[in-house]
C-alpha cells in the first residue's frame, strides 16, 4: 500500500464513522421525542401500544411548497397513523376514536375478518417504510368505512409527504438510488393527485376546518396541486383569493406569491 492509498483508506474510514455517528445522533434525537401510548381499539375493544410524538417536542424547521412539515429532530408524519395489531383497524390519530357504529360494523365485516392479527412489533422508532405501510392501512380502512373526503384526502396527503421523505432519505451512493428516488416521487405524485381530488370534493361539500386546514391554507394547497396538473386557470383563481385573504400568515403569503409567479410564467410559456 503506498502512502496515498493509505490516506485515502483512512479518509474513507473517517467518513464512514462520521456517518455512523450522525445516524446514531439522529436516532437518539428521534427516540427522545417519542413516547408509548396505550389505546383501546374502538372496533375490537383490545388494548395495544403505539408510538406517538411527545407534545411540543418536534423542532420546526420549515414547510415545503406542498405544506410538508420539516422538523430537525423527528418526522412527525411517521407517527400520525394508529394501527390496531389485533383487528387491523387504522386511522389518523385525530380520527381514531371518532368512528360511528355503522363504520365500525363495516370495519369488522370487511377488514377484521381478513386481517391476520399479530403481536405488537417491538422497535425503537418507525422507519419511513413502516410509516408508509401504516398510513396505507389507514387509507384502506378510511375508504372501507366510507370516511369523508376530507379524511381520505388527509391520509393521501400524508402518504404523499412520506414518499417524498423516503426519496429525501435515499443516499446518493445507494444501489439504484436514482431509479428508486424516481419511483418514490412517482408514488408521492399519485397520492398527491388523489389528495387533490378528495380535498376538492371536501371543499365543495364540507365545512372548515378541512383536514385540519382553514379555507386560505386549503386553497393554497389546491392551487399548488392544480398548478402541478397544468390547471393554471384554477390555480390562479384560487391564489388570487389566497393572497388577498386577511387571515393569511406572512409565511403562507410568501409561498402563495411565489407560486403565483411560477404559475403565471408557466401559463405564459404555454400560450401560443
Ligand atoms: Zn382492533
Amino acid at each position: 500500500m503506498d502512502a496515498n492509498e493509505k490516506i485515502e483508506n483512512e479518509n474513507e474510514d473517517k467518513e464512514k464513522s462520521d456517518k455512523e455517528k450522525l445516524d446514531k445522533e439522529k436516532l437518539d434525537l428521534e427516540k427522545a421525542a417519542i413516547i408509548e401510548k396505550t389505546y383501546t381499539c374502538p372496533v375490537c375493544d383490545k388494548k395495544f401500544h403505539t408510538k406517538a410524538v411527545k407534545a411540543s417536542s418536534a423542532k420546526f424547521v420549515a414547510t415545503m411548497a406542498d405544506l410538508r412539515p420539516i422538523h430537525s429532530n423527528i418526522n412527525v408524519t411517521k407517527y400520525d397513523a394508529i394501527c390496531c395489531p389485533n383487528c387491523g383497524f387504522s386511522a389518523l390519530t385525530k380520527n381514531f376514536t371518532s368512528s360511528t357504529a355503522s363504520q365500525r360494523k363495516l370495519i369488522r365485516e370487511k377488514i377484521q375478518t381478513n386481517y391476520k392479527s399479530h403481536d405488537e412489533v417491538a422497535c425503537e422508532i418507525y422507519t419511513t417504510e413502516t410509516a408508509i405501510s401504516r398510513m396505507k392501512m389507514a387509507l384502506l380502512c378510511t375508504v372501507t368505512k366510507g370516511g369523508k373526503d376530507s379524511e381520505i384526502g388527509n391520509v393521501c396527503l400524508k402518504i404523499s409527504w412520506l414518499y417524498q421523505d423516503l426519496a429525501d432519505e435515499m443516499p446518493d451512493d445507494a444501489p439504484d438510488a436514482a431509479a428508486k428516488k424516481e419511483l418514490y416521487l412517482k408514488e408521492a405524485d399519485n397520492a398527491a393527485m388523489n389528495a387533490y381530488e378528495r380535498l376538492t370534493n371536501a371543499r365543495m361539500r364540507e365545512s372548515f376546518p378541512i383536514a385540519g386546514m382553514n379555507e386560505t391554507t386549503l386553497d393554497y394547497l389546491l392551487a399548488y396541486y392544480a398548478s402541478k396538473k397544468g390547471e393554471y386557470q384554477t390555480a390562479m383563481r384560487l391564489l388570487s383569493g389566497v393572497v388577498t385573504s386577511k387571515s393569511i400568515s406572512p409565511r403562507l403569503k410568501d409561498k402563495a406569491l411565489e407560486l403565483k409567479e411560477q404559475v403565471s410564467q408557466l401559463r405564459d410559456q404555454e400560450a401560443p
